[in-house]
């Protein structure tokens, strides 16, 4: 075997690899000298440098495996390399530990005013009284986002004595209570109680400006925040504000919204503290990044699954003729499912495939394919269908499936239930010339899950859906198809709205207030 490491990788990665295989070293490696020599290659190890495109994918008639030194795989083109059966793997959790000291690197030097006090004190002014500072022992610390980094932060926190709180709409409740941290379902109630509040979520529609001016009006006016998670998640200019007029008391920032922030009014203010993006640089997470992605082409070329695959394997479906068809609706019924059970993290999922299907013996695609649907809106690396059931088990979410061969007609249809804290929601779809939804919580329906659509459930009496109706001609939000369905005359109905645009938080929450609806959300499948 024989592996290119076209990025300079740290020493400890390349020595692990020669044990194993012939390692050629060209970290200058041009994109035309790439193209010309990659078919000698079984593997390719780079960091964000090497653009491993299509036409490179195309040439490599030998290539088993592309391994980044990262996290992110802009450079590299992952469909090219799922439709040719190479994996692609990454090192997500390399830089765990680095970023989460950086996180603590900001707040200590914030409330302790390290940096303005090193830039004072270096001139000669000696302001002993001008840097009063706090102490972190008793207070809160409020996480939003309890994933990887945000529980080690966590940890790092609790060394210092602090309580722990967090919002994290997708975490079991249990992983937040193993490591004593309070979840809260709401992230205004982390928000207003915590001393110390740090961002580390994904950037994602969902966390785009989610901490903005309402965000920032409910927190102490004693209160810090920081962000080394993704520029875009706080809104800059209702920081500036924040800061500005005491509504908070200082920040920091690793990441921004326009990169690189060479310029940003934030910085003539002295609460808050900057970083250019280099939470993850440490020489520890380079060492981690490369000894990963070694392994996983060790693992690789010894015939074992590596750990972060991020694409799909090949797994024989040669016996269901419509596996493509079939993939997007379990991608549609998962990534429906997840936005439909809202923040409430689910526990179980049930698949029942129904008809034709049945006769394929492996329908390990499709389960993880649903996974992948259920887990892409909720993580920040992508989920694929290779490393979807490990994603969903370290979240906690078991999977049961089952079969059926009454399919209501259908040549095949596939239910998927979530079993979350507060309930069961399913949906059920087939692909009738598109993706087609077929049930929702057990009513009939008849819609394609794309775009923007909305879901009501109210009573079924006599004004409901034109009040509903109303709310959205009020706000100017056009109704491109209604369907309604009910259980029994006067009992619970469903109603299914596709959109022409999003209906916001606002609306729906217009809509919830109705004394006839019981529940209302809206799910953005674009
Ligand atoms: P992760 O996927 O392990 O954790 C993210 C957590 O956020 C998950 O637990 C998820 O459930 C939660 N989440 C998703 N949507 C949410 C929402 N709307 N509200 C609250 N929680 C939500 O990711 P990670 O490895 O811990 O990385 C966290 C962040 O740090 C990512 O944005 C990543 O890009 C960023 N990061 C930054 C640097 C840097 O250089 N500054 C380096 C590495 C990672």
């Amino acid at each position: 075997m024989k592996a290119l490491v076209a990025d300079s990788l740290n020493e400890k990665g390349i020595e692990k690899l020669q044990k194993v295989c012939d390692v050629v070293v060209d970290t200058s490696i041009t994109p035309e000298e790439l193209l010309e020599t990659i078919n000698e290659y079984d593997a390719i190890l780079v960091r964000s440098r090497t653009k491993v495109t299509k036409e490179v994918i195309e040439k490599a008639e030998n290539l088993k495996i592309i391994a980044r030194a990262g996290v992110g795989v802009d450079n590299i083109d992952v469909a090219a390399a799922t439709e040719k059966g190479i994996m692609v793997v990454n090192a997500p959790e390399s830089t765990t530990i680095t970023v989460a000291e950086h996180t603590m690197g900001l707040i200590l030097s914030a409330i302790r005013k390290i940096a303005v006090a090193d830039e004072s004190t270096k001139a000669g002014k000696w302001e002993k009284k001008r840097f009063m500072g706090m102490e972190l022992k008793g207070k809160t610390l409020g996480v939003i986002g309890m994933g990887r980094i945000g529980s080690q932060v966590v940890k790092r926190c609790q060394a210092f004595e602090m309580d722990a709180i967090a919002y994290d709409p997708y975490l079991p409740p249990h992983v937040a209570e193993d490591m004593g941290v309070k979840l809260y379902e709401e992230q205004d109630d982390v928000l207003k109680r915590a001393d110390i509040i740090t961002i580390h979520v994904p950037l994602t529609e969902e966390t785009r400006h989610s901490i903005s001016t309402e965000e920032f009006k409910i927190m102490k006016d004693t209160a810090l925040i920081f962000n080394a998670a993704r520029g875009g998640v706080i809104d800059e200019d209702a920081l500036y504000t924040a800061l500005k007029e005491g509504e908070i008391s200082g920040a920091g920032l690793d990441v921004y919204e326009d990169e690189p922030a060479k310029e940003n009014k934030l910085f003539e203010l002295d609460n808050i503290v900057c970083t250019p993006h280099i939470a993850a640089s440490t020489k520890e997470a380079q060492a981690a990044a490369a000894v990963i992605v070694a392994n996983e082409v060790i693992d690789c070329f010894e015939g074992n699954t590596p750990n972060n695959i991020i694409n799909m394997p090949r797994i024989d479906t040669s016996g269901f003729s419509q596996t493509t068809e079939y993939l997007e609706v379990c991608e549609k019924l998962g990534s429906f499912l997840t936005q439909y059970v809202k923040k409430n993290p689910i526990k179980e999922l049930n698949i029942t495939y129904k008809g034709e299907i049945t006769k394929l013996q492996n329908k390990e695609l499709f389960k993880r394919t649903i996974l992948q649907g259920v887990l892409n809106p909720i993580t920040e690396s992508p989920v694929s269908a290779v490393n979807a059931t490990s994603v969903a088990e370290s979240r906690g979410i078991t999977i049961k499936e089952a079969e059926a061969e009454e399919s209501d007609g259908y040549e095949t249809l596939i239910e998927v239930k979530a079993i979350t804290e507060k309930g069961v929601s399913s949906v059920e779809g087939t692909f009738l010339h598109e993706v087609t939804i077929t049930k929702i919580n057990g009513y009939k329906v008849d819609v394609k899950p794309e775009g923007y659509m909305f879901i009501a459930k109210y009573k079924d009496i006599p004004g409901s859906i034109g009040a509903i109706g109303t709310i959205f001609g009020q706000e100017k939000i056009n109704i491109g198809i209604m369907q309604v369905g009910r259980d029994i005359t006067g009992g619970e109905a469903i109603m299914v709205l596709t959109l022409d645009t999003e209906a916001t938080p606002d609306v729906t929450n217009k809509v919830k207030e109705l004394d006839q609806v019981k529940d209302a959300t809206g799910i953005n499948l674009l």
